[in-house]
């Protein structure tokens, strides 16, 4: 069994008090690694030497010089891809074929804001001061505490890491205790890229053991967070104490609206892909299916079909459509929330309980569910889930549509299904949720914005805006010569 240490100042480092946590392949149940299990010692040191490293060797290393080691490291991340993808497979049990392709793509962050880094321009201000220059500089803003979900640790950590280190900041990462595993060996990939140590560190353990007092540190500038929403109001709340910001990407309970006059073979393919990928473990899961009730029956009729004939199995398997949920406690949550469902009075027309049968290991297996005569006061359809589990609800008009899409706490996604392009404007503006998709569902991009309204989240991620989020504006004020002005009045 292998074990993994803290990646600290560029080297593997041991926790401080000794102890390590195991970690599950949640397809076959073994224990397959060891992991350091970190402490507020582990992240004091960690902390420390990323504050060092941003006041010293990396303060030093211009924008351009940023860019060429992360577009470096990109490279080198292309080379990895496939390990890279097993590992996350083998830690949080999602399949190959969305990993590998994953793991692949995340070297497009580390290059789009490679190339950024040095095209981070202030302004000359035209000042109303006689003989005084202004101008403004951005500027980072120190060590970065990210923390991260389990559900695609390098990709999620890629939306964090390549943007702050773009912009000049060091990093202390603190990965989920289910799927630490890719993070940590990730780390190596910077010392080989040529990163100073120190710029990127990892300390891995539990969130109240290591990721509260990585938000707590008083050197710690920022925290980056993706997760509940729960644990992200608890960072919220202790950042407020140090007034220190964050970005929150948070969960969801998207709706995906499919309208009588959309193209309906493609629909079916988008509301399957929208809940059942990723065995309905995304943030973005399109878990509240709106239809027109013109084509309710016919179409939960199609749904239900293409999900009977979903492969479920081993994710190592290319042709797998279907893998593990990741964690016990997050299987007993799929599992109670299909018993609340049908105790508030949702009809099961698909699965609804453990799934079992041939090339499936281990017990951590659901079918995927569909719940037709769903209310969207549910618990079903208001509380996020994190597995597979549809709610269907019927609409009659646009409106309806809208008011049921958007009577929910969160705002993270949703999509629309239609063939009319003013529908599509109308539906796109009305929605309250950071990304709206329309005849399409799951597209991201290291070019495009994303994040939360509402409950979903604080501050946006990927694009070039998002790059701001980790720098701090200077306003300059230079007189041109000095000057005896009255010192008791404002200049
Ligand atoms: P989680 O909130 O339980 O844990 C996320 C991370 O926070 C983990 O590393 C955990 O150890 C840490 N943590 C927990 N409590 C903490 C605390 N008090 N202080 C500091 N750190 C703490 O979430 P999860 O179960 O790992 O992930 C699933 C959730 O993540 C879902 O709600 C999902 O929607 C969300 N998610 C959001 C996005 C997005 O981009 N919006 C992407 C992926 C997942």
């Amino acid at each position: 069994m292998k074990t993994y240490n803290h990646f600290i100042n560029g080297v593997s480092t041991q926790p401080s008090a000794g102890e390590y946590f195991n970690t599950e392949n949640p397809y076959t149940g073994e224990i397959w690694a060891k992991v350091a299990r970190g402490d507020a010692n582990d992240i004091d040191k960690a902390v420390n030497i990323a504050h060092a490293a941003f006041e010293g060797d990396w303060s030093q290393v211009k924008a351009t010089e940023r860019g060429k080691l992360l577009t470096h490291l990109a490279t080198l991340i292309e080379r990895d891809c496939v390990r890279l993808g097993e590992l996350e497979v083998k830690d949080n049990g999602k399949l190959i074929a969305e990993m590998g392709a994953q793991t692949k793509y995340l070297a497009e962050w580390y290059r789009y804001f490679g190339g950024l880094a040095d095209k981070i321009e202030g302004a000359v201000i035209p000042s109303d001061k006689p003989g005084i220059f202004n101008f403004t500089r951005y500027e980072p803003l120190g060590v970065i505490g990210m923390i991260t979900a389990w559900n695609s640790p390098l990709l999620l950590l890629a939306w964090k890491l390549a943007p702050a280190l773009a912009a000049g900041n060091t990093a202390v990462i603190k990965p989920s205790e289910y799927t630490s595993v890719s993070s940590l060996e990730f780390m190596n990939l910077f010392n080989e890229a040529g990163f100073p140590p120190g710029v990127v560190n990892c300390v891995a353990g539990y969130g109240v053991e290591v990721g509260q007092p990585l938000v707590d540190h008083p050197l710690t500038a920022k925290i980056a967070f993706t997760g509940s929403d729960g644990a992200g109001q608890k960072i919220y709340e202790r950042a407020a104490r140090k007034i220190m910001p964050v970005t929150l990407e948070l969960g969801g309970k998207s709706p995906n609206i499919v309208f009588e006059d959309s193209d309906i073979d493609a629909a079916v393919m988008g509301v399957i892909s929208g809940i059942f990928a990723a065995t309905g473990q995304t943030c973005i899961a399109g878990s509240r299916l709106l239809v027109h009730q013109s084509i309710h029956d016919n179409f939960v009729d199609k749904i239900v079909k293409v999900a009977k004939q979903a492969k479920i199995g081993d994710p190592m398997l290319a042709d797998t459509n279907i893998g593990p949920v990741t964690t016990e406690p997050q299987y007993k949550k799929i599992l109670n929330y299909i018993e609340i469902a049908k105790r508030d009075g949702a009809k099961c027309v698909l699965g609804g309980k453990p799934h079992d049968g041939p090339g499936v290991k281990g017990n951590r297996f659901v079918e995927p569910t569909i719940f037709t005569g769903v209310k969207n006061n549910m618990r079903i359809a208001q509380e996020e889930v994190f597995g597979p589990i549809l709610s269907v609800i019927p609409f009659k008009s646009e409106e309806e549509a809208i008011a049921i899409g958007n009577d929910i706490i969160f705002g993270l996604a949703a999509g629309v299904w239609t063939n009319d392009i003013g529908r599509a404007l109308r539906m796109s503006e009305k929605l309250k949720a950071g990304t709206v998709w329309v005849n399409t569902y799951r597209a991201v991009s290291f070019s495009s914005p994303f994040g939360g309204f509402k409950r979903s989240g604080q501050g946006r991620e990927s694009g070039q805006t998002s790059i701001k989020e980790f720098l701090q504006l200077k306003s300059v004020w230079i007189a041109q010569k000095t000057s005896t002005a009255n010192p008791f009045i404002m200049r």
